[in-house]
């Protein structure tokens, strides 16, 4: 195997090919373009070059070279190779650490030598060299004892040199990662003896000057579940300050989520090239778990996901330490609208005393005027972050689009979708990768198979953990804000193997109707109850002619956890 590299024999590009291929004969080049032009005329099977230092960032020389390189498709990456940078101070035989007045080296290894430098040699002349073996090569023609180069330790080896010190640099982490290229048409290499199987993709993208041009770029990634390891700038030579983008990504670019992430980016951006995918050095490098496959890659199943002959026993949700489809109904409950940091602490703490198990409130506020109040946005995600923190409560919260699924499941423990996004249908794949359960609530004029293949949705994504909730569906009865369908928690139960829970809060627009509902739910089979609660309902920002104040909520809890309730009195006495 013939490696073309940059530098000399000794040098650190060939210790990391060396990683791959232990038997490898290296072909020296003078400059990057060099190791390039070896692989593509056939003087080398493949070519190693450094792309990426973990101290001093991109190897920019390499960058600038790859869409001449891999452009035209004549070469490809594949693999990437992670080497520790240690650096040793190495002379010829006979000379000492006091005898030596010059060091030679690569600028940037004197530079990472430098405190190493100054505490033991202050004295000596530094001077720049082409690269570090390179001045290896240049101590041992010399043959000068007062001369000093430094290199990778088996530089030493490969030039007759002996060492007079190591692992001399400041910062022992320091790390290169190179890529190694052959030409397309050569056969595939050896398989990689680390047992790398995971792949990273490397694109280049040029974008139009237009406002949100490289959000909607990285999004396309993003909301696919494409992890972007990487992503670099570099000024476009032949347009003065206009920039290209360099985008590393988790996975090989035929995996059906990149593939179809790569299809949007191409149609987005005024350029892409897909510089290649090529094995990722796994050692030292977190890769996160690949994306499942999006449901319209794979084929229909015969029975849905959803349906009820998949799971007979029925299937749990679990929301931290909370089961829902477990024994015991789990009890949602919390404000309409998180409206202040004060007033979310103070009805969490309430409703964790009258033995709620979970905090619902919205953040993001679906509002059929656009002039109410809307919610407080990432704000109001902090502050039920911290209302769980000093309760222990899980919480719920509605998510209103696509863009907001990572933020918001960054803080709450289970996704709401509500009736109005019931059919969102990017919102729910979207709320499927999130990995977060999902509570999906039914739509105000959605019938039951509609529902179900909402859910269906989220599963064929890739995330089991639904539970539906019923929240009233809208009838010719006006007394009632919706009507509570019963029949649907039944028949879902019934159809599906998801756990169900009821809002009676929404479903009757009336505190009065709640209790008896929620009752009403939990005989029909119900596996929880989502209720709305506020300090003072009189004053509330949303929704407080439904909200049960927090006597009314303990009255409810007491029912609806009668155990629980009396254990603690006992303790209470
Ligand atoms: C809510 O739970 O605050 C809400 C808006 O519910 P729904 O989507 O059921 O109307
Ligand atoms: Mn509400």
């Amino acid at each position: 195997m013939r490696v073309a590299i940059q530098g000399t024999h000794g040098s650190f590009s060939e210790a990391a090919a060396r990683r791959r291929w232990p038997e490898l004969v290296t072909l020296p080049c003078r400059e990057a373009a060099d190791v390039v032009a070896a692989v593509r005329e056939g003087r080398a099977e493949a070519g190693c070059l450094p792309i990426e230092n973990s101290l001093i960032g991109s190897v920019t020389t390499t960058y600038d070279l790859l869409e001449e390189a891999f452009g035209d498709g004549t070469l490809r990456l594949t693999h990437e190779i992670l080497y520790p940078v240690h650096h040793t101070l190495m002379a010829v035989p006979g000379a000492t650490l006091a005898g030596i007045r010059r060091v030679l080296s690569h600028p940037v290894a004197l530079g990472q030598c430098r405190q190493w430098l100054s505490t033991h040699l202050p004295d000596v002349e530094l001077v720049s060299a082409w690269d570090t073996a390179g001045s290896a090569e240049i101590v041992a023609h010399e043959g000068n004892p007062a001369l000093a180069a430094i290199a990778a330790r088996h530089a030493a080896d490969a030039h007759g040199l002996v060492p007079l010190a190591e692992r001399i640099e400041d910062d022992p982490t320091n790390q290169t990662r190179f890529l190694t290229f052959t030409r397309s048409d050569a056969p595939a290499l050896p398989a990689a003896q680390t047992g790398a199987t995971r792949y990273k993709t490397s694109i280049i993208v040029l974008i139009d000057h237009r406002p949100g041009m490289l959000a909607l770029t990285l999004q396309a990634f993003g909301v696919r579940g494409v992890n972007l390891m990487a992503l670099q700038s570099r000024p476009e030579r032949s347009a003065p300050w206009t920039y290209r983008f360099y985008v590393d990504v988790d996975g090989a670019a035929s995996d059906p989520r990149l593939a179809e992430a790569l299809e949007e980016v191409e149609a987005l951006a005024a350029r892409v090239v897909v510089l290649g995918s090529y094995e990722a050095w796994v050692e030292g490098s977190r890769l996160s778990a690949p994306p499942p496959t999006p449901a319209h890659h794979s084929k229909k199943p015969e029975i849905p996901l959803v349906d009820r002959r998949r799971a007979p026993e029925g299937s749990r949700v679990e929301v931290r330490h909370l089961v829902f489809g477990g024994a015991e109904p789990v009890l949602i409950a919390g404000p309409c609208s998180v409206e202040n940091e004060a007033m979310i602490l103070e009805t969490a703490g309430a409703i964790a005393q009258a033995g709620g198990d979970m905090l619902r409130g919205g953040a993001y506020k679906p509002r059929t005027s656009p002039y109410d109040f809307q919610g407080l946005g990432v704000k109001g995600l902090r502050y039920l972050a911290d209302a769980r923190e000093r309760t222990g409560l899980p919480v719920v919260t509605e998510v209103l689009s696509w863009e907001e699924v990572a933020v918001v499941a960054d803080f709450a423990d289970m996704l709401q979708i509500g009736a109005r996004n019931m059919q969102n249908f990017t919102l729910l794949r979207a709320a499927s990768r999130s990995g977060k359960p999902v509570l999906l609530k039914r739509g105000a004029g959605a019938t039951i198979e509609e529902w179900l293949m909402a859910a269906e949705y989220i599963l064929a994504e890739g995330n089991p953990n639904v539970v539906l909730c019923e929240r009233g569906i809208r009838t010719f009865e006006r007394a009632t804000r919706h009507t509570l369908d019963l029949n649907a928690v039944v028949m879902v139960q019934e159809r599906t193997h998801l756990p169900v829970i009821v809002d009676p809060s929404h479903a009757a627009g009336v505190r009065s109707l709640v209790i008896p509902l929620s009752l009403g739910s939990l005989a029909a089979g119900a596996d929880g109850l989502i209720v709305e609660v506020h300090p003072d309902p009189s004053k509330a920002l949303s929704d407080g002619a439904q909200s049960l104040d927090v006597p009314m909520f303990a009255e409810l809890a007491a029912k609806v956890h009668p155990g629980r309730a009396a254990r603690a009195r006992v303790v209470a006495v």
